[in-house]
């Protein structure tokens, strides 16, 4: 995939803060970072996203956050941490090669839930959870 900024970071085309590289995965700075710390990680092989990444891998992507959130706790001194994964543009995803974002949180930092959480209407509660289930 030549016109993938991921692929060119994970071939070393393209610049990139690199944080961590296995045989399946990188781990890398993300250029916009939403708190101190931000981190993507992505399987080295191009897969669009969560839908299309093999099972192995995203065992994989997740085993390398992990490890990421454990630093960033440990040595950045975060309070707390979000792993965040965007599936489709519906879901904010705008880099179409699968990635895992690691988010350190600090207690006085300024990110807030992106919804308002309230009680749902029990039937249609129950009417997705039928549709998920069957
Ligand atoms: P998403 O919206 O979940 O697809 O996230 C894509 C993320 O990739 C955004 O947070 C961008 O800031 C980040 N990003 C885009 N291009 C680069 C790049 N060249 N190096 C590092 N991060 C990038
Ligand atoms: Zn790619």
């Amino acid at each position: 995939m030549d016109d993938c900024i991921f692929c060119r970071i994970a071939a070393g085309e393209a610049p990139a803060e690199l944080v961590y590289s296995d045989e399946q995965t990188i781990a890398f700075m993300d250029i916009n970072p939403a708190t101190k710390g931000h981190a993507l990680v992505i399987p080295r092989t191009h897969r669009k996203d969560l839908l299309e990444v093999e099972e192995e891998e995203l065992a994989a992507v997740v085993r390398t956050a992990r490890r990421l959130a454990k630093r960033a706790l440990e040595r950045l001194g975060a309070d707390g941490v979000n792993l965040l994964n965007s599936c489709g543009t519906a879901a904010w995803q705008t880099v179409f090669h699968f990635h895992v974002h690691v988010i350190p949180r600090y207690n006085d930092d300024p990110l807030r839930l992106p919804w308002l959480p309230k009680p749902g209407e029990p039937a249609e509660i129950a009417a997705a959870a039928a549709a998920l289930r069957s």
